[in-house]
């Protein structure tokens, strides 16, 4: 048997219950979870606020732990390998967007701990194009989180079209942006991260950023401009006003590149076609793009700072990752 936090219906409670272990089905890999992440995006599965979801549900699409049994007809992973799983619950790799190496984009719409249980477990079965290697000198409490706000921020950074030593800025310095800030750093790019208070420059600067921005002191456009203009804004915080704020401080052909979940913002016209700028969405990425997240993260010595619970107190867990106090994301752990 093993230990599973569920939700049984939209808006119920977090309950701990006992399931028999799950065998891997066809194409699938059963991992033993170590850490699972709590992300804001897990809502979706506490109040059912996403579209078909059945329940009883276990949240957590930010998984690290090892390979411990495989669907015998799966030649390319096998059991003691150190692996996670993310947003993306894996694709098909027949359906039009798939053939067109859209795979993010596939029409089953696989997601971890919505579409199938996720990490909020002692044990989860995760279809193998899901699965991400982990390196061996990645702890895993720090490997989860890099699973969606790590990959996130690291996949739109390179390929939001900014080279090493043009300017890049991180707005917002929380879940996500932390670790914009030192992907952006190591990346090579001139790092300036935007956030409101002055008490938050030494941690930016901490973080790798070579310019801090108060955005309640200073008008962060005009501040952008001084220093050139910026190439890329990479915007990680969840206010329209504040992206709406940063958009006058890009470059020409300068992009606002949008990876929080703000309900709505301004956009002039009237800059992007003066300056061809352009303002754009950015998805997390799929499991080979979280394999890279973990090994550059790995190799330049990227990491989350975590507030960690035990997977029993997934509850109180939740709560502090809502209550938005967090420094900086909650990180649930499965004793062996
Ligand atoms: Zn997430
Ligand atoms: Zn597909």
């Amino acid at each position: 048997m093993m230990r599973v936090v569920q939700v049984s219906q939209p808006g119920g409670p977090f309950e701990i219950v006992e399931r028999p272990i799950p065998e891997p089905g066809e194409g699938s890999v059963r991992i033993r979870v170590e850490a699972c992440g709590i992300c804001h995006s897990d809502a979706l599965t506490k109040d059912g606020h996403y579209p078909g979801i059945q329940y009883p549900r276990v949240p957590g699409h930010e998984v690290a732990g090892v390979i411990d049994a495989v669907d015998p007809g799966t030649a390319e992973w096998q059991p003691g390998q150190r692996v996670g799983v993310g947003w993306n619950g894996g694709y098909c790799g027949h359906c039009d967007p798939c053939r067109r190496g859209e795979f993010f984009a596939c029409v089953t719409h696989q997601v971890t701990g919505i579409t199938y249980d996720g990490g909020y477990a002692e044990y989860m079965i995760a279809p193998v194009s899901a699965v991400a290697l982990m390196p061996a000198e990645l702890p895993a409490v720090d490997a989860a989180p890099l699973m969606c706000a790590g990959l996130t921020t690291f996949n739109a950074l390179r390929n939001a079209g900014a080279r090493p030593g043009d300017t890049v800025a991180v707005l917002g310095l929380g879940g996500l942006g932390h670790l914009g800030v030192q992907y952006a750093a190591k990346m090579g790019f001139h790092t300036v991260a935007i956030a409101r208070g002055q008490d938050k420059g030494p941690l930016a600067r901490r973080l790798g950023a070579l310019a801090y921005i108060d955005s309640q002191a200073q008008d962060p456009a005009s501040e952008l401009l001084k220093l050139g203009g910026a190439k890329v804004i990479l915007a990680t915080a969840t206010s329209g006003e504040a992206m709406s704020a940063v958009q006058g401080g890009l470059a020409v052909n300068g992009t606002l590149l949008i990876v929080g979940a703000a309900s709505s913002m301004q956009v002039s016209p009237l800059l992007l076609l003066a300056g061809c700028r352009s303002v754009k969405g950015w998805y997390s990425g799929t499991s080979i793009d979280a394999q890279d997240t973990l090994a550059f993260s790995a190799r330049t010595g990227v990491r989350p700072m975590n507030e960690t619970f035990q997977l029993e107190r997934a509850s109180e867990a939740y709560d502090r990752m809502m209550s938005g106090k967090a420094r900086f994301r909650v990180v649930l752990t499965v004793a062996p």
